[in-house]
């Protein structure tokens, strides 16, 4: 009757576990036709975006279903090269970085 309230997704964690394997696939160096969390298709690509001097991103998108995720990364990836980066994402990414500098409140004394 009411399984509404009981229902524990059992794919959420999956999806968690894959997405965490991306990560760990591109730290390794397996930037193409990765599993996506999403539609379990061998099409996700990885990344990457430099939007300011310290700030490095790994994007993975999926080519087969719109699933795409990106980490930010406290220093440059180890598989980081031009011509993985990508200026679309890139400007959306310093477009982030902007809003997240404008969005942070000046202290008020109120
Ligand atoms: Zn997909």
């Amino acid at each position: 009757m009411s399984r509404e309230n009981s229902q524990t997704r059992p794919t959420s964690n999956d999806k968690l576990a894959l997405q965490v394997q991306l990560v760990h696939e591109a730290d390794i160096g397996h930037l193409d036709n990765l599993i996506c969390p999403n539609c379990r298709h061998e099409a996700i690509s990885v990344w990457f975006t430099h939007p300011a001097p310290d700030v490095y991103r790994t994007w993975f998108i999926c080519a087969d279903c719109d699933f795409h995720t990106r980490v930010q990364d406290l220093k440059r990836p180890t598989f980081f090269s031009d011509d993985r980066v990508s200026t679309e994402l890139e400007e959306r990414d310093l477009a982030i970085v902007r809003q997240s500098i404008f969005k942070r409140p000046p202290q008020r004394p109120m």
